[in-house]
């Protein structure tokens, strides 16, 4: 098994400062109720989630350079699920439901059948895989699953399971971001989600560089011209979108601001710096975990402990979302605001 390194003095430098998390948006259900009973019940505006398929098009025309990265994310955005057992397993069984992001997948052999196989890493947060309410109950990650492609009711999807965390910080209590591995025999399906992360990577950049020379842009009328390649307007960068599984059911997308809300919590070593985002992007119970795409975050690193993605953790008390802690890159000349 790969286990995420961290430096070793991680524990001692968090410690350093107190970091509260919002409310829980993860899903708890008993067995038997569906997500659209729960959905029923919310008080959210759930008209304003946008379908997958109808992503870019609801995209403003200054982001249109992030029509095929926010595909990309969506693509490799999952649902998951975890039951959860009373001790003996009764009528009271429930489960958890989240969401995930896949940074990595390998292909893995398997000597004793012998047979190749595939592992899928999932970022989340902690309070997905084990939520409060399931102290003193059986989680069942054996039968765990995580569901690909669930974008509509009517979607083919895939699956894989039985969970092993590889990371977590709950033990410090300040931060809620966590790993995990699942396994598929479909081999197919970890070529296509390999080719998705490698695209999404060169995404990622594009997507930098356009916020980065969009800052260099003197006015919002000015065109920004320093190379030959195609116009790109000035435009302000306070764009995040969500892309989740609202109640455990199908995935949607949610478009919000971060203007100004980026808590810098400790600047650490050489341009890194630990930090969580505050937005306003609608989310629901079964968000947390979701990936949130921030644009103008500057990454350090993809699909490891170190410049991963932040997941939606929760919702504070004013309404806004809060992300779970992770560590930007910061270069000296831009510090995004
Ligand atoms: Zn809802």
């Amino acid at each position: 098994m790969i286990v995420l390194k961290r430096p070793s003095d991680w524990t001692r430098e968090i410690s350093l400062f107190k970091y509260s998390t919002g409310q829980s948006e993860a899903e708890i259900r008993e067995v038997g109720k569906q997500w659209k009973e729960s959905e029923e019940k919310c008080t959210n505006p759930h008209k304003d989630y946008i379908e997958i398929k109808d992503m870019s098009s609801k995209l403003e025309p200054q982001f249109k350079i992030l029509e095929t990265l926010l595909e990309l994310i969506a693509k490799l955005t999952v649902r998951i699920k975890i039951p959860i057992e009373t001790k003996p397993p009764s009528a009271n069984r429930e489960s958890v439901f989240g969401t995930g992001f896949i940074p990595r997948v390998r292909r893995q052999w398997d000597k004793t059948e012998p047979k190749e196989y595939g592992v899928i890493t999932v970022s989340t947060v902690h309070h997905v895989i084990s939520p409060d309410s399931a102290k003193g109950k059986t989680i069942d990650y054996e039968n765990a699953t995580i569901k690909i492609n669930f974008d509509s009711v009517d979607a083919q999807v895939e699956r894989a399971t039985g969970f092993t965390i590889l990371e977590s910080d709950k033990d410090i209590n300040t931060y809620d971001w966590c790993s995990f591995e699942c396994t598929t025999d479909d081999l197919n399906l970890i070529d296509t989600l390999s080719e998705h992360i490698s695209s999404l990577e060169v995404e990622q950049k594009k997507a930098y560089e356009f916020y980065k020379a969009s800052q260099k842009a003197p006015t919002t009328s000015d065109v920004h011209t320093d190379d030959d390649s195609s116009e790109q307007t000035s435009h302000s960068a306070d764009f995040v979108a969500v892309i989740s599984h609202p109640h455990g059911g199908p995935k949607k997308g949610s478009f919000g601001r971060t203007r100004a809300t980026k808590e810098i919590l400790k600047q650490v070593r050489d341009q890194q710096e630990w930090c969580c985002y505050f937005h306003d992007a609608l989310t629901c119970a079964g968000s947390s975990g979701s990936p949130v795409f921030i644009l103008g975050q500057p990454l350090c690193g993809y699909g490891y402990w170190f410049g991963h993605p932040h997941n939606h953790s929760g919702k504070r008390a004013d309404g806004m979302k809060v992300t779970s802690i992770g560590v930007d890159h910061v270069e000296t000349a831009l510090t995004p605001q």
